[in-house]
């Protein structure tokens, strides 16, 4: 399976980012949440993927630790 590509804005520098979504692991958890670096400015974004009412894919980036 294909990856998803989604946008997110970085919450330290709002650089837009591309980043992929591994499908499998949006299959097996009703939600989940890792930290990826930006590709801008290098610091630690928490991102959640999670499913809104409606099934839609939702993802939200977060300050990481
Ligand atoms: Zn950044």
């Amino acid at each position: 399976m294909d990856q998803l590509e989604h946008n997110i804005t970085c919450p330290f520098c709002w650089q837009v980012l591309d980043i992929l979504i591994d499908p499998y692991q949006e299959s097996e958890f009703e939600h989940f949440d890792y930290i990826e670096d930006c590709q801008v400015c290098c610091n630690p974004i928490s991102i959640l993927v999670f499913h809104d009412a409606d099934g839609g894919l939702q993802v939200k980036a977060e300050q990481g630790q």
